[in-house]
């Protein structure tokens, strides 16, 4: 039997230096070249977990043993999302700058739950938010705050539009088994994100109470619907709760009419969320201002850095006019968090569910203050360009056909070869897909419009340029030859 080790202390300061800087030049490498490693690996499920010890070690290993297994073992098998061809989804990336602030982040380790708990952190967070909200071209009045993902603000906003009625007690007695509770119903169109459904369930609502308005040719919620499915509503005696709208939805980055909605919600004293995950960052362009029209009536608004505004994962804003509402869901102080700094001091855990908090504003913080606003600007809008480049590519050629407006950068498309019957179309598209991703140089997503499986090409990465779009575009159209 070993002796039990006695206490071990951190990592030396030149033990750290030492792994600090290969660390460092690492990190420089792999930002220099993401694209060194194929935007997906070859392996298949399992594969990384039983090429690892199944049990912890007993005694602590050399720091140069761990970073050599994460380069022989762990970055191959990674998705590399910082990859310039990597065009799924709502391709992001991370920035020296994010990274550097995010290291700070682990380095000083704070827990921002309260003012006291560190004054900087709440301080900074509140500052960066309203630089970001200034870019947005936001009214002075919204109140920002940072969570994880656009997902948890989409649910606290919904928990913060339960508040508008304080009369139906949801937070002493919640919805269970309460026959003096009207029906409450949600509003968002068929297109909006899956975060929407999720939480409603999680918010006990139920999916029941979420109302998925039809969509107009351009995929748009149609907002004379929305208004006459809340006024029949109404009339049965439910009690038409808020509406989540969405500047640029996930499938097809369509722009819900906003102006209109909030007129609608005026009326009827709904909440209006905003969910501009991706597709608000573009507003900081004042060309590009008009996609958040209407948003300056909204009662909150989500948008991620961490999707188009080059901050490393995660970082979620969540802004609102009612941080009274948002607060009255989630504040609720045991005795061991009572603290007197005064009403000056914002205690960030009361506007939402987790009391631990990250802080992470810092890296925005950094990423705003490396590029400035007119970097960012260029950044933003040369993507947009691209997307546009790629769209006139798509409209140009017989074999494609765009799915979709081009609002933002992200084309939505399919390949339809002349003489090949519609009902084949998903099917060659299916393939073509997994063709072009099987190459491992490029990795693309699809969706469905109107149930038609079509490709999606979203340009949100840093390193993407032109002709790594041209490239996808090209291997798009031989796997379709290819193929079919
Ligand atoms: N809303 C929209 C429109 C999205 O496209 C997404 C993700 O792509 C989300 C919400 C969810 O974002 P998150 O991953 O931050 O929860």
């Amino acid at each position: 039997m070993e002796e039990p080790l006695s206490p071990p202390s951190d990592m030396s300061p030149a033990e750290f230096r030492k792994h600090g800087h290969a660390v460092i030049d690492w990190i420089a490498d792999y930002l220099e070249k993401p694209d060194r490693w194929p935007v997906l690996p070859n392996v298949r499920p399992g594969e990384v977990r039983d090429s690892l010890p199944q049990s912890p070690p007993l005694r602590g290993e050399q720091m140069d043993t761990i970073l050599e297994d994460f380069q022989r073992l762990i970055v191959p098998a990674i998705t590399h999302w910082n990859h310039p061809a990597f065009m799924a989804y709502f391709a992001n990336s991370s920035t020296g700058a994010g990274v550097l602030g995010e290291a700070l982040t682990a380095a000083i380790n704070v827990n921002a739950m309260l003012w006291r708990t560190s004054p900087a952190a709440t301080e900074l967070e509140l500052l960066t938010l309203d630089w970001l909200r200034q870019m947005l071209g936001l009214p002075a009045e919204f109140f920002g705050t940072i969570a994880d993902t656009a997902s948890s603000n989409t649910l606290y906003a919904l928990a913060a539009a339960r508040e508008l009625h304080p009369e139906l007690r949801i937070r002493e007695q919640g919805m269970a088994a309460r026959e003096d509770l009207p029906r409450v119903f949600i509003y968002c169109s068929e297109e909006a994100h899956s975060s929407v459904d999720k939480a409603v369930m999680t918010l006990g609502f139920g999916q029941s109470a979420l109302r998925k308005i039809r969509t107009d040719d351009r995929l748009r919620m149609d907002a004379n619907a929305l208004a006459e499915t809340v006024e029949s509503d109404r009339k049965s005696g439910a009690a038409p709760l808020a509406v989540v709208a969405t500047v640029g939805t996930t499938s097809t980055t369509a722009i819900d009419p906003v102006p209109v909605i909030a007129g609608i919600c005026e009326r009827e004293k709904m909440w209006l969320h905003v969910d501009a995950s991706y597709g608000g960052t573009a507003a900081i362009l004042p060309e590009m201002r008009y996609v958040l029209d209407g948003c300056d009536r909204a009662d909150s608004l989500v948008v991620n850095p961490h999707k188009w505004l080059f901050t490393p994962m995660d970082c979620s804003v969540l802004y609102t006019r009612r941080p009274d509402l948002l607060k009255r869901a989630f504040q609720h102080i045991p005795d061991y968090l009572v603290v007197s700094d005064g009403t000056d001091a914002v205690n960030l855990m009361d506007y939402g569910v987790a009391l631990g908090r990250r802080f992470r504003a810092l890296k925005l913080w950094f990423v705003i203050r490396h590029f400035g606003v007119e970097g960012l600007r260029s950044l933003i809008r040369e993507h947009i360009r691209i997307a546009r480049q790629l769209s006139e590519w798509i409209d140009a050629d017989r074999e494609l056909e765009r799915m979709a407006d081009v609002d933002f950068s992200t084309v939505i498309f399919r390949h339809c070869p002349p003489g090949l019957a519609d009902e084949k179309l998903d099917e060659h598209n299916v393939r073509i897909l997994e063709a072009v991703n099987g190459t491992r140089e490029v990795y693309l997503s699809h969706t469905r419009v109107r149930g038609r499986y079509s490709l999606r090409i979203a340009i949100g990465n840093i390193h993407t340029t032109e002709a790594h779009v041209r490239r996808a575009f090209d291997l798009v159209k031989k796997a379709g030859r290819a193929v079919s």
